[in-house]
This record gives C-alpha cells, structure tokens and sequence, in this order.
C-alpha cells in the first residue's frame, strides 16, 4: 500500500533538482533586489512627504513585495526533498521564514487580511482621547505628561485615557490572528508565533526556553531595581504605592511602563549628579543637527569603518522641514541594499537625540558591512542583532570619552558612577520585562493557549509576573490594553528589542576586553580601537549567511546569548541597591 501510494506521487511530482534550485534562487533575489529596491524609494517618499498620493504609491508598492515574497515563500517549499548544498539550503530556508505576515492564497482572504493591518496601524496612529473640557491629547501628549507630571490624578486621566483608544481594534484584532495563522499554516507552520519563533536558528520551542534562561539570568537585578523604585514611589506617593505589591503602572514616567527614566529624578541618590549635563554641553557648544551626526560617524571611522558615502549627506532627513508632514521617528534605510544609506531623523540637540544617532547609525554601519553578501543574506545575524550594533557604541559614551570630546575638562570620580548606573538601569533593566512580554502574550494568542475571551486578563496577568505592575484604574473584556502598544496593532514582533538589550552588552563585555580594558565595564570606552573594530566588522560582514550563533561566536567566543555581560555591567548598582533595599520587602 505505502510503496503504491509512493509510486504515483513520484509519478506525479515534477523531478526538481539543484540546478532548477540555483536557477529559483538566483530569479529571488534579482526580483525581491527589484521590487524591495522600488518599494524603499516609494515608502521614502511616503515618509518625507505625507501625501494622500505618497500613501497610495507606497502601499501598491509594498503590497507587490508582500505578494513576491509569499509566492517565492510558497516556491521553496517545493524544493523541501532536494539535497542542496548549506548556502543555498539556508536560502530556502530564509525565502520561507522572511515574512512577518502570511497573507493565505484565497485571495478574498488575502486581501482581507492586508486590509486588517492597515487599518489596526492606521487606528493606532489616529490615537487620541479627549477629556470633559473637549481637550484631545494624542500620544505625543500623552507621552510627555507621563514623562513629566508627578500629578496622580493627572497622570490616571493620560493613562486611562490612552488605553481608550483600543478597544474598538478588538474585534479586527481577533479576525487578523485567525487569517494571519491560516496564512502560516499554508506555509507548513503551526501558527504565526511559530513562524516568527523559527527564525532563530533553532527548533521554536528551545527558543522559547532559551528566552526564560535569559530572563532568569537577569531577573535578581530587575526585581532589586523594582523595590528601591516601589520604595522612593512610596515616599513621593504615599499608600498610593503598596510596601509589597506590584507598582501602579501609571507612575513610572511612561505610559507602557516600559521606560522608567523619566522619574530618575525622584528616584535619583544623593551626591551622584555627574556634574554635567549633555544636553547643555551640545547647546552651548552651538552643536547642529549635522554635526551631532558627524560625532556618530566620527566614533566608527575611529574604529576603522570607512566614512558614510557622499549621498547619505544629500539624501538623509536630518531637521524637522517647517512646510511640510513627515514621520519623525528616527529610522535608518538602506534604499539599494548596497550604498544608499540614509538616515532619516528630526534631530534634536539634546543628550537623548546624541544617543539615537549613534543607535541608527549601528544600522547603517551594519548594512554597509554586509552589502558584498548575497541579497538574501543582506540583513542582520538575527534581528536582535540589527538593534544592537549601535546601543553597543553608545555603551562606550563614557564620561572619559566625552573628555576626549572635549565636552568636559575632567571625569567625574567613580561616586559619581551609581547616578549614571541608575539612570542606565531605569532604561535598560526596566525595560527587559516589557521587552519579553509582548511576545509571551502574542505568541499565546497566536497559539489559542489565551483564547479570546481572556485576552486582557492574560495580558495584566503577564505584566504583573514580568514586569510586577498593576493597572491603576478596573480592567476587564471590555479593554484590549495590548493594542494600546504599537507592535501589536502594527504587527511587529517585539522579542527582537529584548535580544538587543542582551546582546549589546554582551557585545560591549567582548570589544571591551579586545581594546584591553581593564576597568569596570560601565567606565570603558572603545573608541580609537582599531582592532575592537575589526573584530566587529568581522560579525558584522556576516549578516545573514551564518546562523547567528556563529557570528556571535566570531566577535564573542561565545555561541549562546548571555546575560551576565548585564551583570557584570552593573555589578556595582546591583551592590548598591542591595544596601539600600536592607531590611525592605523585595518582590511582589
Ligand atoms: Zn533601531
């Protein structure tokens, strides 16, 4: 019965072997070249000049690249019994996982489901709530009351408010999981979290436990930051904060609670100013938007990167045009998959902007590393490691580096190391929680394990284990808090952003002792290493040709993502905040 059935499917299948492989591959990637090539010129112009006809464009376009991609993804299965060799084998492999959604082949169905995701993005970007007075904020406004305001009440109308925008993104949310999963499974996975987790280099599942080891790693110093933070909360706040529970989501100086170092200030330990402020410095310094972006490039041409090529300058955004809508948020492109990089940016002059620079010029520099790869090996190890790149150099603007500058005349004494510790820690360890979350919710949603009538109790039930915060106002069905989030409504997956806060410090521990630094690693700085950058352009060059655990092997040693690099960063703050949590509740 088996060797029948056999017989006619081999009768039946159309003999594919490896040069008809070759021949499929090469067409790939000259289209996907094409059409992604023609697709980033468009969403350019989309993004620098907001136009009813600019979206227009840009959507035919991006849709022709989504419709290659499925197909080409739909093609390579075809090739699943071929014995081919690893390079082309691996592009297979990539041609399958490369898409974020997979559209199903009904094309009803198709277009339905590219339909749901504009609109969710677009109901996102429309946000806003308005107050009894009629007063509309939007979530600019929204962002910059959480940042500033240590007004309860005021701080509970802006949250609350906020998360008012999504319930009505419910229902299509629902309607997108079931056909995105169909999609997936037209591809032979079990649903879209499968798909996304497959791209690791690694079965989904382990990659899942991979997370959880890393977390565990990590999770003494979070649950330390969070009870020296609950406990100056309370002092602000009173019983408004519980000694021993979670932390009401609404007083942390963001709205996801993601990024808690808008309340360094109430937080912040006495005599640790560093007794200069960066912002200042640029400004009287008369620093422009130019030249904050001649400091990134300078810091990797220090390292040995060649100079970004004269048509970045011509073609970047880098102030906010006054005539005009562009999208501000800072992006770095890569328009020909070879040479024209831009950034695109509305600078402003202040130490956080000085940062975002160097954050997206990593992502130029990367592309430019791995623009001699085959097209589809053009992109990062995993895409964790795209977000990292630059986070890693920033990791190096130490107050020695900025002496070097000549930002300041000499380097604060290494007291002064626990305000800037803490102040990084607000950013970074708070945000790893968060960062694992997302995800945890989506790919059970994805799965069914949270079914539909239990998806906001889920998503409070994971922010408290994570992240141990509580909602400040009553939650029910009625909310959809999670498409309150960008990524969800918008469909991006989000571990990626946890892996880089892993990964850039990881990275830093290594370049750090390449450059021969024997300091504690907050105080070294890579800058004018040539050889910490050689070994980074080595894993950079790679892109996507290895799996990435062979391109952090190159510049760490290492094949396994590590956690203690954080650790070991923040020895010192770890130290401190256990003195100052003696005697108090830790947890919640
Ligand atoms: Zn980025």
């Amino acid at each position: 019965m088996m060797g029948g059935m056999r017989w006619i499917a081999l009768l039946m299948a159309p003999a594919l072997f490896g040069q008809d492989a070759r021949k499929f591959l090469d067409d790939a990637e000259k289209n996907l070249l094409r059409l992604s090539t023609e697709a980033a010129q468009a969403d350019w112009i989309r993004a620098n000049f907001i136009t009813y006809d600019s979206e227009m464009l840009s959507a035919v376009e991006d849709e022709r690249a989504i419709a290659e991609g499925v197909r080409l993804a739909k093609g390579a299965t075809k090739f699943d019994r071929v014995k081919l060799p690893p390079d082309m084998a691996r592009k297979m492999m990539l041609l399958k996982l490369g898409l974020t959604l997979a559209a199903p082949s009904n094309a009803e169905e198709s277009a339905e489901v590219t339909r749901l995701a504009a609109s969710l993005e677009g109901t996102y970007g429309k946000g806003k709530y308005c107050d009894e007075s009629k007063k509309c904020f939007d979530v600019e406004d929204v962002t910059r009351i959480m940042a500033n305001s240590t007004d309860q009440k005021e701080l509970l109308e802006a949250w609350t408010g906020w998360h008012t925008i999504s319930p009505v993104m419910r229902n299509d949310f629902v309607r997108f999981v079931e056909l995105s999963n169909k999609g997936a499974r037209e591809l032979g996975f079990k649903d879209t979290g499968a798909m996304w987790r497959a791209k690791y280099d690694m079965p989904p599942d382990d990659f899942a436990k991979e997370l959880d080891r890393l977390w565990e790693q990590v999770r003494p110093l979070y649950n330390s930051l969070h009870a020296y933070v609950r406990w100056k909360l309370r002092e602000k706040y009173g019983d408004a904060v519980p000694a021993n529970g979670p932390i009401p989501a609404h007083l942390l100086g963001n709205v996801w609670s993601q990024d808690w170092t808008n309340i360094y200030k109430l937080v912040a330990p006495a005599n640790a100013d560093p007794g200069y402020d960066l912002t200042e410095i640029l400004k009287s310094r008369k620093t422009d938007a130019l030249g904050m972006v001649h400091y990134g490039e300078n810091f990797f041409q220090s390292l040995g990167f060649a100079p970004l090529p004269r048509t970045f300058w011509e073609r970047s955004l880098f102030v906010k045009p006054r005539d005009r809508d562009v999208v501000c948020h800072a992006s770095a492109w890569d328009i020909d998959f070879v040479e024209d990089l831009r950034l695109k940016m509305c600078i402003d002059i202040t130490g956080e902007d000085f940062y975002t620079v160097h954050h997206e010029l990593g992502h130029n520099f990367y592309q430019r590393a791995y623009d001699k790869q085959p097209y589809l090996f053009r992109d990062s190890a995993n895409d964790g490691f795209h977000e990292a790149i630059g986070d890693t150099i920033a990791l190096s603007i130490t107050p020695a580096y900025l002496v070097k500058l000549g930002f300041i005349v000499k380097e604060p004494d290494a007291s002064k190391d626990i305000g800037l510790l803490l102040n990084k820690a607000l950013e970074k360890i708070a945000f790893l929680p968060f960062g694992l979350l997302i995800d945890q919710w989506r790919w059970k949603v994805f799965s069914g394990e949270i079914p539909l009538e239990k998806y906001n109790e889920a998503w409070w039930q994971l922010r408290l284990k994570y992240q141990g915060i509580a909602p400040p106002s009553a939650r029910s069905e009625a909310f959809f808090d999670a498409g309150a989030k960008y990524h969800v409504p918008a469909n991006v997956p989000y571990t990626r952003y946890f892996l880089a806060d892993i990964l850039q410090f990881q990275f830093h521990r290594s370049l750090s002792q390449i450059a021969g630094c024997k300091e504690p690693l907050n105080r070294c700085s890579i800058y004018g290493n040539q050889e910490a950058g050689r070994r980074l352009n080595t894993m950079l060059e790679m892109g996507l040709s290895k799996p990435w655990q062979e391109a952090l092997y190159s510049l760490t040693g290492q094949k396994q993502m590590d956690a203690t690099a954080i650790r070991d960063y923040f020895a010192p703050l770890q130290k401190w905040l256990d003195e100052q949590n003696r005697g108090k509740p830790v947890g919640w």
